[in-house]
């Protein structure tokens, strides 16, 4: 096929294979945020790029060299998003509904879009489900954002295959400080940074700290720690972080380290990470961002929120072979009808079961086939059951009902009682 008319690379069909487990992931986060009282939003996928610029900062991978950025007809230069919150601060900044210092907790899905080397976990259109907490600024709500991933953890299956790293970057104002002594302790061995991590002291000092280069992570053992600079604020915070992750039994691990990709962040940062995915390892990420909205032309509002990718949740529930069992049917019963007459009548006799049992998974056979053909489509899509209407049955005004899986007889129910009957052998969710 000639290349422009294949998929972009690093941008992926979801193909009707995958989609069931990706909508019971998809469910069941959305199920727990609604749960918690989170509430959903949904953004445009598609902002002005200085809003980006601005919220992320100019001095990032994100900004520097992974946005999709074009000018539309008009000029304006425009930018498919790369991540979530800063559409969401513009969001609620736009409808002033956090202005007044009401609480919002939102959650919100959907694309995302950097222009990375794709890999396995790291692909140019990837999805995420967020959540963004604003005006609320104790550690109970950190807490509570981790708690709830931790449950979906549970839910899925995977909690023994994640692990919880956190770290404190402290106020804007200890952060500063803490830069400042980390560019004169890195400085003075300006000889043992990389090209790269040179650059980065420059424009951003606090990234070298998650330099992969091992040279760099030598020289790292000995600089100073930002634990060390935190204002009393940032540590009261975070020990009552601590103090709530330990009362809900949820172990982690200080990475003094992490320091995240983006600007933003201070006090509260945290990855959950897998070794089950080789080097796309975080499978979720958030931390708080206080200053962000007043960055951004609002009031002081405080921020904290995460986002995990969905692509990664979904390898690994593939990879640690938690795909729920039932996922593999999509179809309860399979009506085969022979001959037009037949099968007009198989259109008004399942819109009656439908009418009266809304959740059963019924399909129709599509199109012509004989006896033979139509029952290996029944049996290939899963279904538990089989209903056959021929014209014996369609003169006596009857159905076949087959079993499918296992043992079992063919009976033959009459066309009245037919709901009442898969309402006692199917279960419905
Ligand atoms: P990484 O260090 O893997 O590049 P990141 O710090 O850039 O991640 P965030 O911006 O924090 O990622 O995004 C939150 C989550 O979104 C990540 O933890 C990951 O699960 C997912 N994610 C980020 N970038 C990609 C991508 N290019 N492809 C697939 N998933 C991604
Ligand atoms: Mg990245």
């Amino acid at each position: 096929m000639s290349k422009s008319l294949q998929a972009i690379r690093g941008m992926n069909d979801i193909l009707p294979e995958q989609t069931p487990l990706w909508r019971y992931f998809e469910g069941t986060v959305a199920r727990l945020l609604d749960n918690y009282g989170y509430r959903q939003i949904r953004m445009p996928i598609v902002e002005f790029t200085e809003l980006f610029k601005r919220s992320i900062g100019e001095v990032t991978d994100i900004v520097e060299k992974e946005m999709y950025t074009f000018d539309d007809r008009n000029g304006d230069s425009l930018t498919l998003r790369p991540e979530g919150t800063a559409a969401c601060v513009r969001a609620v900044l736009e409808h002033g509904i956090t202005g007044g210092g009401q609480v919002q907790k939102l959650w919100y899905i959907g694309p995302m879009f950097r222009h990375e080397r794709p890999q396995k976990g790291r692909y140019r259109q990837f999805h995420q489900i967020g959540c963004e907490v604003f005006n609320l600024d104790g550690p109970d709500i950190d807490a509570e954002l981790i708690v709830l991933t931790w449950r979906l953890w549970g839910e899925l299956g995977i909690r023994d295959a994640v692990k919880l790293e956190l770290n404190s970057l402290g106020t804007a104002q200890a952060r500063a400080r803490y830069r400042d002594a980390l560019v004169e302790f890195l400085s003075a061995r300006l000889e043992h940074l990389d090209e790269d991590n040179q650059r980065r002291l420059k424009t951003n000092p606090l990234r070298v700290l998650d330099t992969k280069n091992p040279d760099t992570q030598a020289v790292l053992v000995d600089a100073p720690k930002m634990a060390d600079y935190l204002d009393e604020e940032s540590r009261v915070h975070f020990e009552g972080l601590k103090a709530r992750l330990d009362a809900a039994g949820i172990p982690y691990v200080i990475n003094p380290k992490l320091v995240r990709g983006l600007d933003y962040y201070s006090k509260t940062v945290f990855e959950w990470v897998t070794d089950k995915l080789g080097a796309q390892g975080t499978v979720c990420a958030g931390g708080r961002y206080d200053g962000l909205v007043e960055q951004m032309g609002g009031k002081p509002t405080s921020g904290v929120g995460f986002a995990m990718g969905i692509e990664r949740l979904v390898l690994m529930l593939e990879a640690l072979d938690k795909v729920p069992e039932e996922l593999a049917r999509q179809v309860d019963v399979y009506l085969c009808a022979f001959g037009e007459a037949a099968e007009l009548a198989a259109l008004t006799l399942s819109e009656r079961v439908r009418d009266q049992l809304p959740n059963l998974r019924l399909q129709i056979n599509a199109g012509a086939g004989s006896f033979k053909s139509q029952f290996k489509k029944a049996d290939k899509s899963g279904a538990l059951y089989a209903l056959i209407l021929g014209d014996d049955e369609l003169a006596q005004q009857v159905v076949g009902f087959k079993p499918l899986r296992g043992q079992g007889e063919q009976q033959s129910i009459a066309w009245d009682a037919l709901a009442a009957h898969l309402a006692t052998c199917v279960v419905q969710g």
